[in-house]
C-alpha cells in the first residue's frame, strides 16, 4: 500500500516499514489547521481593527459621556482586575491542558495540534512545493538520487522503533538547484538541494543533515512551534489592540507595533528557534548514530560550514537575532555529545570506525 503521487518522486523505498497506514479522521481537523496557520496575520489585524474602531468610538463621544465612562470604569477597576485574572486562569488551564511529556528528550511541550493535523499541513505544503520546482527535480534513477536514498532509508530503518518513522510514508525528492539546504515535511516527505552536496564532503555528512531534518519531524517541532506561536498570539492581542486604542497617529501606531512585535520574536520566539535547533542537533545525532553513521563528522561539519559561509547572523555576537545557534554554538555542543553517540553505535552493533573514515564523496558521481 505505497502511495504514489504525480510520478515527480518515488516513495523512497519498498521496504514495509516505511509504509503508513492513512488515517481518515478529519471530523476535527479543518478549522484548527486555518486557524493555526493564520492566527499571526489574523491576530494583528485584529488587534488593530479592534483598537482603532475603539478609539474612533471614543473619539467620537461627547466630553461629559467620556468622563462618565471614565467614572464607571473606576468604579468597576475591581472587577476589571478579576476578570482579568480569570482570564489569565483560563489561559493557563489552556495551557496546562495542552501539556506533553516528549519520551525522547524528557522535555515538557505544550502542544494543541495532534500528529495527524501536522500531516496535514506538510501535505498541503509538499503538494504546493512539487509544483514549484517541477522541471528541476532530479530522476529517481539519477545516481545522486540513489545515494541519498540509501542514506535516508538507512537512518529511518534503523530507528523504524519510533512511532514518529514508521506511522508515515516517507518520500524523497531531490532538486537540482544550487541551494545549500535539506529539509522534511511533517508529512515524511524529505527535500534535499543537489546544492548542499557541493558543501557535503561525503555522504555520511548528508545523513548527519537528513538526521537532523528528520529529527525536527521526530520531535513534532512543527507543532509545537505552531501552537507556540498562535498561544503567544492570543495573549498579545489584549496589548496590542490596547497599544491601537492609545496611539492617537496610525503611522506612529505602525511604528509602535511594528516596535512591539519585533521585541516579542527576539525575546520570546527566536530563543526557542535556536533552541529546537540545538534540540534536532542532538535527537539527529542519536539517528545518525543508530543509522551507524560516522558521527563524528557531525561537529566537523557544522565547524566547516562556520568556515565557508560569511553570513552576518552566523556571527556569534549576533546569535541573538538569528532563529538559528551560530554555528560555533552546534560545532561545540555537537563535540560534547559525540562520546555518547559512539556508545549507541557500538549498542547498535555497528562496524568500528576507522581513524580515517573511507565514506563515499559525494563528488565521486
Ligand atoms: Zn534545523
Amino acid at each position: 500500500m505505497i502511495r504514489k503521487i504525480a510520478g515527480s518522486f518515488m516513495t523512497i523505498s519498498k521496504l514495509p516499514y516505511i509504509v503508513r497506514t492513512l488515517k481518515t479522521s478529519q471530523k476535527r481537523e479543518k478549522l484548527p489547521i486555518i486557524l493555526f496557520t493564520l492566527i499571526k496575520p489574523i491576530a494583528r489585524i485584529t488587534s488593530y481593527v479592534l483598537g482603532r474602531n475603539v478609539r474612533g468610538a471614543w473619539i467620537k463621544l461627547p466630553q461629559k459621556q467620556q468622563r462618565t465612562y471614565i467614572e464607571i470604569m473606576k468604579a468597576n477597576r475591581g472587577k476589571f482586575l478579576l476578570s482579568g485574572f480569570f482570564s489569565g486562569v483560563g489561559l493557563y488551564y489552556l495551557y496546562e491542558s495542552h501539556i506533553q511529556y516528549c519520551p525522547m528528550t524528557g522535555r515538557r511541550k505544550f502542544v494543541a495540534l495532534t500528529p495527524d493535523q501536522a500531516r496535514k499541513i506538510g501535505e498541503a505544503n509538499f503538494t504546493q512545493i512539487l509544483e514549484e520546482v517541477e522541471g528541476i527535480i532530479v530522476p529517481e534513477t539519477d545516481p545522486v538520487y540513489l545515494q541519498i536514498s540509501k542514506v535516508a532509508n538507512a537512518i529511518l530503518h534503523a530507528n523504524r522503533d519510533l512511532r514518529q518513522i514508521y506511522d508515515k510514508t516517507w518520500t524523497l525528492t531531490v532538486i537540482d538547484a544550487p541551494v545549500v539546504n535539506a529539509f522534511v515535511l511533517p508529512s515524511g516527505n524529505i527535500f534535499v538541494y543537489t546544492g548542499l552536496l557541493k558543501t557535503c564532503d561525503n555522504y555520511d555528512e548528508v545523513g548527519i543533515v537528513l538526521s537532523h531534518e528528520i529529527a525536527h519531524v521526530v520531535l513534532g517541532h512543527v507543532e509545537e512551534k505552531l501552537t507556540r506561536t498562535s498561544f503567544l498570539q492570543m495573549v498579545l492581542l489584549v496589548p496590542m489592540s490596547l497599544l491601537w486604542v492609545l496611539i492617537p497617529h496610525d503611522g506612529i501606531g505602525f511604528l509602535t507595533t511594528w516596535f512591539f512585535n519585533s521585541v516579542a520574536d527576539i525575546m520570546l520566539e527566536l530563543p526557542f528557534s535556536r533552541f529546537m535547533e540545538i534540540e534536532a542537533d542532538d535527537v539527529g545525532l542519536v539517528l545518525a548514530a543508530k543509522a551507524c553513521l560516522d558521527v563524528r563528522k557531525a561537529p566537523e561539519f557544522w565547524s566547516k560550514m562556520s568556515l565557508n559561509r560569511d553570513d552576518a547572523l552566523q556571527n556569534e555576537d549576533l546569535e541573538f537575532f538569528s532563529t538559528h545557534p551560530a554555528d560555533k554554538t552546534r560545532q561545540e555542543n555537537l563535540e560534547n555529545k559525540i562520546e555518547n553517540a559512539l556508545k549507541i553505535r557500538t549498542v547498535c552493533g555497528c562496524e568500528e570506525l576507522s581513524r580515517k573514515s573511507k565514506t563515499k564523496s559525494t563528488r565521486s558521481s
